[in-house]
């Protein structure tokens, strides 16, 4: 049986970034918890180290029971101790580093079939809402704002053309020395966005009360004060 933890209504401590694959999330939200000191929760990274583990373990992606199984018997966290921005947190299942293993090519393919049994996902959210209540966090990924901490202070959804989100996923995967072609990307994003935006569990949305930003036109450094301001604004409008 898997304990339901209830979070508070209303949280000051955690900030959500929610938006489809390849929208600036990752950055903005290591460098939001670098400048404010808070604990960086990537939820997508954890939805593709069980994906990993259902790959290794040869479990079929949608038998859910199974997945959930190992997921279970599994030891995942995270290292946030790293000073680089793009090697920022490391993730680790059962003691191994697999932080470049889960941004692989099968692991992305695979991803969004695992990301909507809903045995998981209630799984990994409990596990989330854990690490969110221990300190003060920023949480990135897809349901983050709207099912993960609904009550987050300050909720933010971001977004960016295709082509815009093909270019940058495009830089990451140099920055970590793996290559792909464009089409490739074009239509691995594609096809994740799909599935994400309309599986019925969490699908991908704009949560209730979110600030959406198209960052298509803008540089990070805009986004990320862009989004500071907006924090700092909220944590004010509380304590007045
Ligand atoms: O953010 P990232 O691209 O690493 O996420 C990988 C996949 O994990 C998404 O495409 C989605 O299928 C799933 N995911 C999710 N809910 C989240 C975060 C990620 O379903 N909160």
């Amino acid at each position: 049986m898997i304990k339901t933890i209830n979070i508070k209504q209303e949280n000051n401590n955690i900030i959500t970034i929610d938006g489809p694959a390849g929208s600036g999330k990752s950055t903005i939200a290591k460098m939001l918890a670098k400048e404010l000191k808070l604990n960086y929760i990537d939820t997508g990274a954890m939805y593709r180290a069980i994906t990993l583990l259902a790959i290794e373990n040869k479990i079929d992606l949608n038998d859910e029971k199974s997945i959930l199984g190992i997921a279970k018997k599994s030891d995942l966290k995270f290292d946030n101790t790293v000073e680089d921005i793009d090697k920022y947190t490391k993730v680790l299942l059962n003691g191994k580093d697999i932080t470049l293993e889960i941004r692989s090519k099968k692991v992305g393919e695979a991803v969004s079939i695992v990301s909507k049994l809903s045995a998981v996902r209630k799984y990994l959210v409990n596990l989330q809402r854990e690490m969110a209540l221990k300190s003060p966090s920023v949480l990135e990924g897809r349901d983050t704002g709207s099912v993960v901490c609904p009550g987050a202070i300050c909720k933010i959804y971001l977004t960016a053309s295709i082509d815009e989100r093909v270019e940058r996923r495009k830089k990451q995967l140099c920055r970590n020395n793996q290559s792909s072609l464009e089409d490739q990307i074009k239509c691995e994003i594609e096809t994740r966005d799909k599935i994400d935006s309309s599986r019925n569990d969490s699908p991908l949305i704009v949560p209730d009360g979110a600030e959406v930003i198209d960052t298509t036109c803008m540089n990070i450094g805009e986004v990320f004060n862009f989004i500071k301001d907006i924090y700092i604004k909220k944590l004010k409008s509380v304590k007045n």
